[in-house]
């Protein structure tokens, strides 16, 4: 009899995973269910620096190396917006321009709680 596999995608590269081991680990060693070993290994993302625009772009250039149509493009951006690492993540298009990477870090200002329990 003939199992039929049902594949998960991974939610950060969005790559179909129908074994135990295209799953990536957590810290203890036990097979995470949402992302594949090469995002996600020991509890952490393989490259935690990546941005859902690199996602894109590694993924259209593997795809498509010659024939990048735009229209295909969309469709691998939607794809990638759609998964759970990017999810609310805004793309935007690159600049035309590179600039200066600015290091703008943000200090949580103490979280004070509208929320008042009667
Ligand atoms: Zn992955």
């Amino acid at each position: 009899m003939a199992e039929k596999k049902s594949a998960v995608l991974c939610q950060s590269c969005g790559m179909a995973m129908y074994d135990a081991e295209n799953f990536g680990t957590d810290a203890q060693g036990n097979r995470v269910s949402d992302y594949c070993r090469d995002c996600f290994r020991n509890g952490g993302f393989v490259e935690p620096e990546l941005t859902m625009e690199v996602m894109i772009q590694r993924l259209s250039e593997g795809m498509f190396r010659s024939e990048q149509e735009p229209s295909i493009r969309d469709s691998i951006v939607n794809f990638i917006g759609s998964l759970e690492r990017w999810h609310g993540e805004l793309w935007t298009p690159p600049p035309s321009t590179i600039s200066v990477v600015e290091d703008n870090e943000e200090t949580p200002g103490g979280l004070s709680s509208s929320f008042s329990p009667r």
